[in-house]
């Protein structure tokens, strides 16, 4: 991975604290690979003065919405320090008073709302603060070997077992950073989720993520393959707009359908064994509210009324019958992404953006997929750890 820092631009940005984390939010949203479609935030804790004139100290965070290749200033969530890092001590909190105290913390009540995970951000014992969900590592945890190899690759790094994203990461990783200093490591690892690094410093804290994600890339690039498949395949228009009419009515509004005919995704959807690695699970879970769990598998010459829809239907549903606790309502059933036997990859969704997202979402995903089944296997997080972040109200709100 390319270390994009360069001095003469960052030069300009110095004794700016909020300017020099614009900057590196930047040079990390400028790699896809790190972080697709609001994936991935930074921080960085400085002092400003209030509305009477007093000094306090902050931490802007990341706001929610905002992707970090075109964060500006504005994006970032002002929030007072010591408050939101008091909450990680609280040996409970749920969504809702989270949500209402990291709220009520905000200095700038028309900034954009904090990232859900600011809390880790606000208790991390350092200035500059970035997260991303490296494709490279995810890649590497989401294998069965994934513990060793990562623990392998990352002997000099904290490495963490995969929680909940929210609350239970922050109390998760303030536990490990109240006892002792974890600058003595380079960064965080959090299985199946992503990687931290922080510094004081913020060429360090950027160079550092360059540094541990590329380490994940030798990795594959030295015992990775991606098995190239070719296909001829001529698509049947009429055939794709039965495929949108049948997604149009489980969802219940009519749907946009694009269609990804690259050779990357028709070699994909034309490989032997492609309704089984699709069908395991997401990239990471922060996905699943895009795209759900899995995609719908289509056949080359799908029949009159298209069933593969209506069983992805009956299945989504049963899925939700298995994992459903009180009080959830299901979403609607619809899928939002198929792969489509020797064509391609079709996104589904309610307007261009939904499915330009779902469609960089779907390149980036069967690219792991396919590497991770030649470093071993792939294996995302269990169904029901994907199905309690589908459901997840903070999750949901990011799509609002
Ligand atoms: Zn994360």
């Amino acid at each position: 991975m390319k270390n994009l820092w360069n001095d003469l631009e960052a030069k300009s940005f110095i004794g700016d604290d909020l300017a020099t984390c614009v900057y590196t939010s930047c040079l990390l949203g400028a790699e896809e690979d790190l972080i697709v479609h609001g994936g991935g935030n930074t921080s960085v804790k400085s002092r400003v003065h209030d509305f009477f004139g007093r000094e306090v100290d902050v931490l802007f965070v990341k706001g929610s919405g905002w992707d970090l290749k075109n964060i500006e200033k504005s994006g970032f969530s002002v929030l007072r320090l010591e408050e939101t890092k008091l909450l990680a001590e609280l040996g409970e909190l749920n969504d809702t008073e989270m949500t209402k105290q990291l709220r009520l913390n905000m200095l700038d009540q028309a900034a954009p709302l904090p990232s859900v995970e600011a809390i880790q951000h606000a208790i991390m014992p350092a200035k500059f603060v970035d997260h991303t969900h490296a494709d490279a590592v995810l890649t590497l945890s989401n294998n069965p070997n994934g513990e060793a190899i990562i623990g392998d690759i990352y002997s000099d790094c904290l490495i963490l077992p995969y929680v909940m994203p929210g609350f239970i990461l922050s109390k998760q990783v303030y536990n490990e950073v109240k006892d002792f200093d974890i600058n003595q490591y380079k960064g965080i690892i959090l299985h199946r989720h992503g990687v931290f690094t922080y510094s004081n410093n913020a060429r360090e804290a950027y160079e550092n993520m360059i540094e541990l994600v590329s380490r994940a890339e030798s990795y594959i690039s030295e015992n990775g393959v991606v098995q190239h498949v070719e296909s001829q395949s001529e698509v049947n228009l009429l055939d794709l707009a039965r495929i949108r009419k049948s997604v149009s009515a489980s969802r219940g509004s009519a749907q946009l359908a694009m269609l990804d005919q690259s050779d990357e995704a028709k070699g994909f959807a034309s490989r032997d064994d492609i309704a089984d690695i699709a069908s395991r699970g997401p990239l990471t879970p922060d996905h699943v509210t895009r795209t759900k769990r899995i995609p719908v598998i289509l056949d080359a010459k799908p029949d009159e009324n298209v069933s593969e829809i209506q069983s992805f239907v009956n299945e989504y549903k049963a899925y939700f019958e298995r994992n459903k606790v009180d009080g959830l309502i299901m979403l609607d059933p619809a899928p939002r992404a198929a792969v489509w036997s020797s064509n391609g990859t079709i996104a589904f969704g309610s307007t261009v953006k939904e499915c330009n997202i779902i469609t960089d979402i779907a390149r980036h995903t069967r690219w792991t997929i396919q590497v991770g089944e030649s470093l071993g296997g792939w294996k995302p997080l269990s169904e029901r750890e994907i199905f309690e972040l589908e459901y997840w109200v903070l999750q949901q709100a990011k799509l609002a």
